[in-house]
């Protein structure tokens, strides 16, 4: 097993897609019509006015296009990284219906984002006058950051409360290092700091401080505590040396000092996370990274350009293929030897309206390796989530109004993963300032 330092680490994440240099920049801007129904602006979930922000940035005014990012997305240097563009502003441009290739709307925005930060980072915000009323918020990610952001913007005093000793949630944690580091995701933080919002780091709200005693001190809750951990598989030998939840390997690459890597990886799971852990495997120097899907290429929940960019990583697809088991190595140790794993056809529809695995049998086969990266979707935090009076759950996420994320306990609002599922950062960031918007007004209401 290998180790790496942060410095070797910054090395092999080299940036996915990188910056335009400033000609490049001007040149992709005045490609753009200016549409002015903008479809761009409408499929964006925060609805950062596109056509402004490129008209900005093509007369050379890229703090003015910044600003006009940031007015609608706090976030708008994160989201420009790591937004599946494809699906949002850039799938909805008109330019494909000249087969044409959309505007690079994700990389204008990161060519203003950049600027912004790289020039002292002061975003020009009328901030109302401070009223006395204060709002909680649990957790540190994007939703929490976007709602407490709109509520200073506002004049209302905001607490953010997190379990983890840095701020961002998946931003910092989570997102794949060659998409956002954490150093990117950490002065927006820094920026949002800088408007008023005040942080508590390493509390856990329902342990180090009630629910009862944050109702007693703050005028509202909102609730952005993303999902937790994946369950157990239930495999044998799901308890071995070098056996690891993919969150906690990326988590760990990504923030602490050193990772041990294996020289034959198994991850299993199909989605993005699965895609993330073994992008990563590969780029921390694994000879050989193989993911284990057990339904076929169609039903993949990852994107497909996440899919297509990770055999150009060196990934290994086996689809169609079930882990069985996990095999000690054999020399006594509890070190990880094999992953046992079964051949299965894809039969009729099942209720999730996937072609259900079917088992071939007698097809078992083993496929050496020393790391097993388990990525297999993440939980809930029920036991939390169950203990904030008056909330009503469906499916395990948190029931909000649409229109302003308010929860059926009218003093507490949410949004982000734990609302919608475990959706993008975008989504977080709408979530959160819908609601910080929503809470506003309700004080405002209320106490005027
Ligand atoms: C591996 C991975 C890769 C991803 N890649 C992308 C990507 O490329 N692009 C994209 O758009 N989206 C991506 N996503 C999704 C995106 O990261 C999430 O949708 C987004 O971060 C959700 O934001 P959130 O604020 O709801 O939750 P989170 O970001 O999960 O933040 C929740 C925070 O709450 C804290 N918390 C939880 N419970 C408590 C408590 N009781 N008290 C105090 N604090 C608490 C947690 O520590 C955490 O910091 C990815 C997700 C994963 C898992």
């Amino acid at each position: 097993m290998a180790t790496y330092t942060p410095e070797e680490i910054a090395q092999r994440f080299s940036e996915l897609h990188p910056p335009f240099d400033p000609q490049a920049a001007l040149v992709e801007a005045n490609r753009c019509l200016y549409c002015f129904d903008a479809p761009c602006t409408a499929a964006c979930p925060t609805h950062i006015d596109v056509p402004r922000f490129i008209k900005k940035i093509a007369s050379v005014n890229l703090l003015g296009s910044a600003q006009t990012i940031l007015d609608a997305n706090i976030l708008g240097a994160s989201c420009a990284r790591v937004c599946p563009v494809d699906v949002l502003c850039e799938g909805a441009c008109v330019l494909h219906r000249y087969n044409k290739q959309p505007i690079e709307i994700g990389k204008l925005q990161r060519h203003a984002m950049d600027h912004f930060y790289s020039n002292g980072a002061r975003p020009r915000f009328a901030v109302a006058s401070n009223k006395s009323k204060k709002v909680a918020c649990i957790g540190a990610g994007p939703a929490s950051l976007a709602c407490a952001a709109e509520l200073r913007k506002q004049g209302y005093g905001a607490t953010i409360f997190e379990s983890r000793p840095l701020a961002g949630g998946l931003n910092t944690y989570g997102v794949a290092e060659y998409k956002l580091r954490p150093s990117d995701s950490l002065r927006e933080v820094e920026l949002v700091k800088s408007m008023g919002v005040d942080f508590q780091f390493g509390v856990t709200v329902g342990r180090d401080i009630s629910l009862e005693d944050l109702e007693r001190e703050y005028a509202a809750v909102f609730i952005a505590v993303g999902l937790a951990p994946p369950e157990p598989l239930n495999l044998s030998g799901e308890n071995l040396d070098g056996v690891v939840d993919a969150l906690r390997f990326i988590a760990d690459y990504k923030t602490a000092q050193t990772i041990p890597v294996g020289q034959r990886v198994a991850v299993i799971g199909g989605g993005n996370t699965a895609i993330d852990a073994a992008n990563a495997a590969k780029r921390l120097g694994a000879a050989e990274v193989y993911l284990i899907y057990r339904r076929g290429e169609r039903e993949m929940p990852a994107f497909l350009f996440e899919y297509e960019n990770s055999k150009l990583e060196g990934v290994q697809f086996r689809l169609q293929t079930q882990p069985l088991a996990i095999h000690p190595d054999g020399s006594g140790t509890r070190r990880v030897g094999a992953l046992e794993c079964l051949r299965v056809e894809l039969g009729p529809q099942d209720a999730s309206g996937r072609r259900r695995p079917e088992a071939v049998q007698g097809s078992n086969f083993l496929l050496a390796c020393d790391m097993v990266i388990l990525a297999t979707g993440q939980s809930r935090f029920l036991d939390f989530l169950g203990r904030c009076r008056g909330l009503e759950m469906r499916d395990g996420n948190v029931v909000v109004d649409p229109e302003t994320g308010r929860t059926t306990n009218p003093r507490y609002y949410a949004g982000g993963d734990c609302v919608n599922g475990g959706r993008e950062v975008v989504d977080a960031v709408a979530e959160g300032k819908r609601a910080g918007q929503a809470i506003a007004k309700w004080l405002e209401a209320q106490h005027g």
